[in-house]
């Protein structure tokens, strides 16, 4: 997969940290006690839907809905900060929090009309977690939470339905005991499987109240024996542990994981909300269901979703039954089907994008539960967004903040070819949960998806049901497939999150993860066996099929017309939106021609590095580069770079024309020349072979000059070493060569009436006689070669800035560059001081220790290589105010870095080809200072 989509920038809490610096029960902040707890319920709430920092999403989207007077249970949550303060006192909540929260609950027990733990009318509550970013089924809830011996009988003469007073008891100490008390669900699930048995049933629903009654007496006993204590009866009690048990949640391995995955920043902690249960089981009128306002997988405008008779929420995501579609909603309840299409219709105009809901109907009337912005593929984005448009729900410029750019890249992943399609038969069909196809070997556990990964093997994981532990795996398989579960499944949810080619809910696969085996369309299958499947139709095949380009690139490429590709219209729709806004400029890295043409076809307009040694490995070059390498005067080497020249010239006219007129940056050779050259040790042992053998003694002797050369090149530390402008000082006619070679290009191209801007860059310079000492060969060459050519162009000279010192001195160097390009790689490399080649072996350490957020070669060090390359721009424009500024490092492609670029003044971002279009959307939303993702 590409770099990962969902996008969440380390906003930092404004105001948070101020209001919690001191220890935990540090409540006061200038002398008012802080809120911790908000309430919400009867039409009126504390908070609202942009206090998500505070609230988390599920908490400002419930404050959201019952301000707007939805039927909305009524509830309370727990701040973020008040998690902050659990952690930073050693995973205990203050006094100050407490005391809040059960102010809230007796609010909140006025508003239900009913009292926690009362025998006689119990208040029953749900415990959730709910954080600034969704982390779906990451952390933990507790349902039916106040229910004890006398309460369920409370339970039981309300409702008149013993059966159920009993099933929600033994549902809640079961959930309890696992989140809270930490027993394992299993010992739970042999208890309720050991009365099943002794009263001969087989559905968990022929259980009787007497039935549930032993359950509950059994699991009363387990708990006495695993946690040493009964099962708490207090429910205040019940709720401070559960709450407490929420916050911790925050830190479970898989939440932590997440979170890894999705940048999401581990200090902004987890709210909880308390909110009066209601029930979707307590029988054939009641339902529970969560659903979109359109298609989260291919966006199309339809109302989508799923849902369970007589069923608690938990029962939908888990993916344990399939669920129904929800217009066979519209038949059984027919009024609260009405109401849930008016006020999720509502909710979409109201929050202007696709919202993701969730409901329960008790007795056939309607709550809603939850409601935020719904997860989507890139495809669905880009459909959605200009569909709203169109829909004249948002203007363009919204639009551009509906989609996260990373998620563009999805949009170019490749699709299965046709015709190799076709000729498999389908053995069956799931629900296309996830666009793209996936080919792979078939391993049925994330731990094997991972190992066989690391082995170099693809793979596709085929799983029952995936639960959230299983996250590391969907992470590194091609594609997910699932048995049980339903479009908005725990797999379907983080697969389009991930953007990762899902199927779910494909019924007829017998999956056997003991004898890690399959059956389907009458054949067996073992782990290892190719399957592929296509997530956009939902068809799975056995055997592994060849992809080709996305529909994107093939019109790209020219291989299909843009009048043909809806997808390609509407992504060049949304980008060209972005060109409006932007303010940077966007090229491209590109080598070769074909590399600018499609860096050009992808709304580049320029290129921002040419790497010229790039050319030098292209085909029957290498032997005539080794030829100047290796001469050991200058004249060998001139006639060496002679038979280079015309080589060159011939990429950098390509280059030139398929830009159209936009500027070209040409950087003179940068690495050093044992690159070019084969490694010391081979040749040390082919010398040695040829020795023992007695080889030939032409081969021999020109083996042995090789070697000589090489241990002459050698460095100990060659990215500290001879490269870059070293070079150029060192061997001027390199330097000589090249310009010539550019310019005469340019010439040819102006003879034609082609349109070429040269910009001629100069690498790794940390001293501006360094820059001045090629400047000089530069125009010198260029004007011979002009007078020779008899031509005039148009060029430039500049220089990269990629060396603290450059940074430091860019007044100075300002004075001879007509442009810079901070090349932040080496620019990392050298704050740093971590080899751009080696950082591997500790980077992961260094972020699971936090010492590092990120990769500083993915995402730019704002603090402190972002210092230099402010300090680089301020210095250089104000010694030269016209200075052309841009970026060439790999973090011109990436979008919280461009939000940087932006915002200290570049021109413009080079990044690769294929990154031009997600470069192009951070740019917008950089002018429009939005991170999308927050
Ligand atoms: C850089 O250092 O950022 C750069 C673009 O140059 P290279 O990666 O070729 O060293
Ligand atoms: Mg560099």
């Amino acid at each position: 997969m590409a770099k990962r989509t969902p996008k969440t920038k380390l906003a930092k809490k404004s105001g948070k940290q101020t209001a919690t610096k001191g220890r935990a029960g540090t409540s006061r902040a200038g002398g008012r006690t802080k809120k911790y707890v908000y309430f919400f319920g009867s039409g009126k709430a504390d908070g609202n839907r942009d206090m998500k920092d505070l609230l988390g999403g599920k908490g400002s989207g419930l404050a959201e809905m019952t301000n707007a007077g939805l039927p909305v249970p009524p509830g309370l949550t727990v701040s973020t900060d008040a998690c902050t303060l659990y952690y930073e006192g050693g995973r205990k909540t203050p006094k100050a929090v407490d005391d809040q929260m059960i102010a809230g609950l007796k609010k909140l027990e006025q508003a239900a009309g009913a009292t926690l733990g009362s025998p006689d009318n119990p208040l029953l509550v749900s415990v959730r977690s709910g954080a600034k970013f969704s982390m779906p089924g990451m952390m933990d809830t507790i349902l039916n939470l106040g229910l004890n011996d006398a309460s369920v009988e409370g339970l039981k003469r309300r409702t008149a339905n013993g059966r159920f007073a009993f099933d929600s008891y033994r549902r809640f100490i079961q959930m309890f005991g696992n989140v809270v008390l930490e027993i394992k669900k299993e010992t739970f699930e042999h208890q309720f499987d050991a009365v099943k048995a002794s009263r001969r049933v087989k559905l968990d629903t022929d259980l009787d109240e007497a039935a549930l009654k032993e359950v509950v007496e059994r699991y009363k006993a387990l708990v006495r024996e695993k946690a040493g204590r009964g099962f708490p009866q207090d429910p205040l009690q019940q709720l401070r542990m559960a709450r407490d048990a929420v916050f911790r949640s925050w830190q479970n391995p898989r939440a932590k994981e997440y979170r890894r995955i999705y940048e999401i920043p581990d200090h902004i902690g987890t709210a909880v909300n308390v909110q009066m249960m209601v029930f979707g089981n307590t029988g054939d009128q009641s339902a529970t269901g969560v659903g979109f306002t359109r298609n989260p997988a291919n966006g199309a405008k339809e109302f989508y979703g799923e849902f369970l008779v007589n069923a608690q929420g938990e029962d939908v995501v888990a993916g344990i039954r399939t669920p129904q579609p929800i217009r066979e909603l519209e038949s059984l309840m027919p009024a609260a089907y009405k109401q849930l299409r008016q006020i999720t219709t509502r909710l979409e105009r109201h929050y202007r994008d696709v919202q993701d809901f969730e409901f329960t109907i008790q007795d056939e009337r309607l709550y809603m539960l939850q409601t935020r912005s719904g997860k989507r593929t890139g495809y669905a984005a880009v459909i959605i967004a200009t569909d709203l448009v169109q829909e004249k729900l948002i203007k363009p410029r919204d639009a551009l903040l509906l989609v996260d750019p990373e998620a563009l890249s999805q949009l170019l992943a490749p699709i299965f070819d046709p015709g190799e399609w076709q000729k498999l038969k389908a053995v069956t069909r799931g629900l296309p949960a996830s666009p793209g196809a996936a080919s792979g070997q078939l391993v049925f556990t994330a731990d094997h998806a991972v190992e066989w990964t690391q082995q170099g093997r693809q793979v596709v994981l085929v799983r029952k049901e995936t639960v959230p532990d299983d996250i590391h795996g969907m992470f590194v398989a091609q594609g997910v497939l699932t048995a049980t579960g339903g479009m908005t499944s725990h797999a379907a949810v983080v697969g389009r999150q991930m953007g990762k080619p899902s199927v779910v809910g494909a019924g007829e696969l017998e999956i056997n993860e003991r004898t890690r085996t399959v059956k389907v369309g009458g054949q067996t299958l073992k782990e290892g066996d190719w399957l592929s499947f296509d997530g956009l139709s939902g068809e799975v095949k056995v055997g592994q099929v060849a992809t080709q380009p996305s529909e994107i690139l093939q019109v790209v490429s020219g291989q299909r017309p843009a009048k043909d590709s809806a997808i390609f219209q509407r992504f060049n729709r949304l980008l060209s939106w972005a060109d409006q806004v932007r303010r940077l400029g966007i090229r491209a890295n590109a080598d070769q021609p074909d590399q600018a043409e499609t860096a050009y076809a992808f709304g580049a307009r320029g290129i921002g590095l040419c790497r010229t040694e790039h050319m030098f490995f292209g085909e029957g070059r290498i032997p005539i580069v080794q030829r100047m390498i290796l001469a050991d005067n200058e004249a060998d080497r001139r006639t060496a770079l002679g038979e280079l020249l015309p080589l060159q010239r011939g990429d950098f006219y390509g280059v030139f024309k398929a830009m159209h007129g936009s500027p070209v940056t040409i950087r003179t050779i940068d690495p050093p020349l044992h690159e070019f050259l084969p490694k010391r040790e081979d040749l040390m042992v082919e010398v040695a072979k040829l020795e023992a053998t007695g080889g030939d003694e032409t081969t021999l002797e020109s083996k042995r000059s090789l070697l000589r050369r090489v241990e002459q090149l050698h460095e100990f530390n060659p990215m500290l070493g001879h490269r870059g402008v070293r070079l150029g000082i060192t061997y001027p006619e390199i330097t000589e060569m090249q310009t010539r070679a550019i310019i005469e290009a340019a010439c040819m191209l102006a003879k034609e009436g082609v349109k070429c801007v040269p910009e001629i860059m100069i690498p790794l310079v940390g001293h501006v006689r360094e820059l001045r000492d090629q400047a000089e060969i530069v125009h010198r060459v260029a004007a011979e070669t002009m007078k020779a050519q008899g031509a005039k162009v148009k060029y430039l000279v500049g220089t990269m800035i990629e060396i603290p010192r450059g940074a430091v001195t860019a007044d100075e160097i300002a004075g001879a560059a007509q442009f810079f390009s901070f090349g932040t790689n080496d620019l990392t490399q050298l704050t740093f001081g971590f080899s751009r080649d080696d950082i591997g072996k500790f980077l992961s350490v260094y972020q699971a220790k936090k010492i590092l957020e990120r990769d500083p070669f993915a995402s730019l060090d704002v603090v402190g290589v972002g210092e230099l390359v402010r300090m680089g721009v301020e210095k250089g424009r104000g010694a030269r105010p016209d200075l052309k500024v841009g970026v060439c490092g790999e973090h011109g492609g990436d979008p919280a870095s461009i939000h940087f670029f932006e915002s200290v003044g570049l021109d413009y971002v080079s990044c690769s080809p294929y990154r031009v279009p997600v470069a192009r959307l951070a740019a917008a939303q950089a002018a429009l200072k939005v991170k999308v993702g927050d």
